[in-house]
């Protein structure tokens, strides 16, 4: 696809901020050295901290030299820097909001007037109705097809904050020029979902209740809350990682065959499958979910805290760092398949994964003696590390005598692409520029996910834990999360990395 040809004017709100340098400065500077930047584009970064122009490129550069895939050369930098500019201001400033219009205006003639105008909020959530609002006063966001605003999660805290967040923003702005981003959704394994389901016949026929016993979602991350406790604490796994990622994966594996790969013929096949999820009753809250706070333990041999002794976290808090779920989907398609879903922080590997499990065939005509180790067939999509598809069958193990053995087939995307796939934010923000919102969220999608978690966001927050914490830095999370599978005979899969390092099941030829 070729590089748009609409001139674009960014302004990164926060510019002095985390994600500014860590991912934004990184990933333009990718998009721009590889020639997927529009000719005509320039950045201004607006936020409330004294920094002249240099030394805002100085920060970027610091982020692009530590971050980036490609390296800054005498060339690309400064045909990249010279395009950064700053603007220092309060965000709740009205004179901030004229000085930014007039820097809009002024850049117009270079851009010519047919730029599109991208408002990033790179800032934390309390801020962002401030800014939305001045722009809406100043005019700033008044053309539909031309002024964009990015949100960053998360949106809202639950299911009453997120509808008065998006009305709010509705006073200023139609829903198709609000860019909701999760950068999960950037990434591309997760993009291959929709590849692998719609782009091959083989999967379709059997991609139900028939042939599908259960689907595992895991995002385990070994970290604990960095240098982010303070928001951490007040947020908690369940709003942090389940409303948005692990809800969106859940519905990229669920959702019906879209007629078209529109943004809206997506949002609108994803929605039905959140109206789908059955509803968890109030008194049954903990039949369908699990919560659980690491303690001390010991991560890839190193000793590390426990939540509670993390730099800004209360030390008797009782916010939830692990959660596994169960839930039901009720249509013709996953009628009494469970999704189970868990996250959780200061797990034993960072590691994100779709399991399906397939049904047994209906009857195994082999020897007792052959089955042995045999396993239902799975396919593994890997979203990271190693990102991929492994698909595990029986095979019969080479020798006089039968003996199945599972094997795995596998893709991986470095081993037939040569290289990782893009940072999720080059895809993000050319989709930004491009106007695509597909991965995008829609208001509707993110208020029908919080009314699903909302059930279990009151019944945690009237019956507080008792036994936290629950789970020892580098394990699997609480008892209580194995026994949540058990009770359906189940139980969860460890994630297929870990069986890698440590010469697990077969390979079959990929
Ligand atoms: P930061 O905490 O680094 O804040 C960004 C900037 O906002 C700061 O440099 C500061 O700039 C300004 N700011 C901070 N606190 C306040 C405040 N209380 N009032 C007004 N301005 C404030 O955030 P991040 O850059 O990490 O994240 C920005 C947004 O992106 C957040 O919503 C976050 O949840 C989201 N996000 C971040 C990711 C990351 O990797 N960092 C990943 C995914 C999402 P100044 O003081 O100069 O105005």
């Amino acid at each position: 696809m070729a590089p748009s040809t609409t001139p674009v004017f960014l302004i990164l709100f926060g510019a002095s901020g985390d994600l500014v340098w860590r991912k934004l400065g990184p990933a333009l500077f990718d998009l721009h050295a590889d020639g997927w930047l529009p000719e005509r584009w320039a950045v201004l970064g607006v936020a409330r901290s004294a920094m002249d122009e240099a030394t805002f490129r100085a920060r970027i550069l610091d982020g692009v030299q530590r971050f980036a895939r490609r390296s800054p050369d005498g060339a690309s930098w400064p045909s990249f820097s010279s395009r950064l500019f700053y603007l220092r201001g309060d965000y709740d400033d009205p004179s901030l909001y004229a000085e930014l219009s007039q820097r809009l205006r002024m850049g117009e003639p270079e851009t010519s007037d047919m730029a599109y105008h991208i408002f990033y909020l790179a800032v934390p959530p309390s801020v962002t109705e401030t800014i939305v609002a001045h722009l809406g006063d100043a005019g700033l966001v008044r053309d539909r097809d031309r002024h964009r605003v990015v949100i960053e999660k998360p949106f809202g805290h639950d299911l009453a904050s997120a509808r008065a967040l998006n009305s709010r923003l509705r006073r200023f702005l139609e829903e198709h020029q609000i860019y909701r981003l999760d950068h999960y959704l950037g990434k591309d394994t997760v993009q291959n979902i929709l590849a692998l389901r719609f782009a091959n016949a083989f999967f379709e026929p059997i991609w139900n209740r028939q042939y599908i016993d259960h689907v595992q979602i895991t995002v385990a991350e070994t970290v604990g809350v960095e240098h982010r406790g303070g928001y951490y604490d007040q947020t908690g796994a369940l709003r942090d990682m389940v409303q948005s990622h692990l809800l969106q994966i859940l519905c990229l594996i669920a959702m019906e065959p879209p007629v078209s790969l529109n943004a809206e013929e997506i949002h609108h096949k994803k929605l039905e499958v959140l109206h789908a999820i059955r509803a968890i009753p109030p008194d049954q809250v903990s039949t369908y979910a699990v919560r659980g706070q690491y303690g001390r333990g010991r991560i890839d041999g190193e000793e590390v805290s426990g939540y509670r002794e993390e730099p800004g976290v209360d030390p008797r808090s009782t916010t939830e760092t692990y959660v596994a779920l169960k839930l039901f989907i009720d249509n013709w398609r996953w009628q009494g398949v469970p999704f189970y879903l868990r996250t959780g922080k200061r797990l034993p590997v960072k590691a994100s994964e779709v399991s399906i499990t397939f049904r047994p065939v209906p009857h195994r005509a082999f020897p007792d003696a052959a089955v042995q180790s045999w396993q239902p067939n799975r396919l593994i999509l890997r979203l990271q590390p190693e990102e991929g598809v492994l698909f595990r069958f029986q095979a019969k193990a080479p020798g006089p005598v039968m003996r199945l053995r599972p094997v795995d087939m596998h893709f991986l995307y470095r081993e037939t692409f040569g290289n990782d796939p893009p940072e999720a934010y080059e895809t993000l923000l050319l989709d930004l520029i491009r106007g695509d919102a597909t991965q995008s969220l829609e208001a509707a999608w993110v208020e029908r996910a919080w009314a699903v978690l909302q059930p279990i966001l009151d019944a945690w927050a009237r019956h507080p834990p008792e036994n936290f914490p629950n789970y020892p830095a580098g394990t699997w999370g609480p008892p209580e999360a194995d026994q949540l599978l058990a009770q359906d005979g189940r139980q969860w899969e460890l994630p297929t990395i870990l069986e890698e390092t440590r010469g697990g099941v077969e390979r079959g030829s990929g």
